[in-house]
């Protein structure tokens, strides 16, 4: 990589249950590129918050426990973990507890201030995959490959119930889908970083797709960009 050159990004944004995590972490392994999921820092501080018993409305205090606060994202070949003022907390940010109430932390200006910055200094030292919501439109608008990706709301709540089945924890499908679309709206209606699509993201919708076929899709468009630069 030329000196003066920035650190590749792939940004991969999209509603809640459209499979970035798992696609965007295959795809950092293959390409030796850094996993970044920054739904998960809003998680962590949000589990904070319902642990310390805050007042999720009281702004202020959300505020002063997120400065106070450090979010680590370790991984190796096969595993990823998050830690939370030093102690692991990669299981316990899972629950849909901790899904329904990640809006408030999400929609506090000063909040997303401090995790962007740590967001953001993951380019410093390497190329990465980072997916969330507003990678391609906030954190990151000149990465140079922006992916959205999409799938109907019925297949979304599929793959979240059999994740979740996966970790033992049983959930009605219908509450679980209420809550999907739940959650969508509020992550594309709030004023600050909204989910939406950027003009120039390469839209996936992938409701008929394998993850394999993802990954390759994805894999082929980078080696396009890398080609034609
Ligand atoms: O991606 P995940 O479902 O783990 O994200 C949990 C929540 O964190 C989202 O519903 C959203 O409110 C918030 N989030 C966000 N911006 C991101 C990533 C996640 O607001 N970049």
């Amino acid at each position: 990589m030329k000196h003066n050159k920035k650190h590749f990004v792939i940004a991969i944004d999209g509603p809640a249950g459209a499979g970035k995590s798992t696609v965007a972490m295959l795809v950092a392994k293959k390409l030796g590129f850094l996993y970044v999921d920054t739904g998960a820092m809003y998680r962590a501080l949000t589990l904070k918050a319902l642990r310390q018993k805050l007042d999720l409305n009281d702004r202020q205090s959300l505020i002063e426990m997120a400065r106070k606060s450090k979010i680590e994202l370790f991984q190796n070949e096969n595993h990823y973990k998050v830690f939370l003022d030093g102690k692991e907390i990669t299981e316990e940010i899972r629950t849909e507890e901790v899904s329904r109430n990640s809006h408030f932390i999400a929609s506090v200006p000063e909040i997303r201030e401090i995790l962007w910055d740590i967001q953001r200094s993951y380019r410093n030292n390497h190329n990465i995959v980072m997916e969330g919501r507003d990678i391609g439109t906030v954190v990151f608008p000149d990465a140079q490959i922006k992916i959205y990706l999409d799938a109907s709301v019925e297949e979304r709540t599929k793959r979240r119930y059999l994740q979740l089945k996966q970790q033992g924890i049983e959930i009605d499908i219908k509450k679980l889908k209420e809550e999907i679309i739940k959650r969508d709206e509020k992550d594309s209606k709030r004023d600050i970083a909204p989910l939406k699509k950027h003009p120039e993201a390469i839209v996936i919708d992938t409701t008929n797709m394998t993850i394999e076929e993802e990954v390759l899709l994805i894999t082929e468009i980078y080696r396009k960009r890398i080609k034609s630069e």
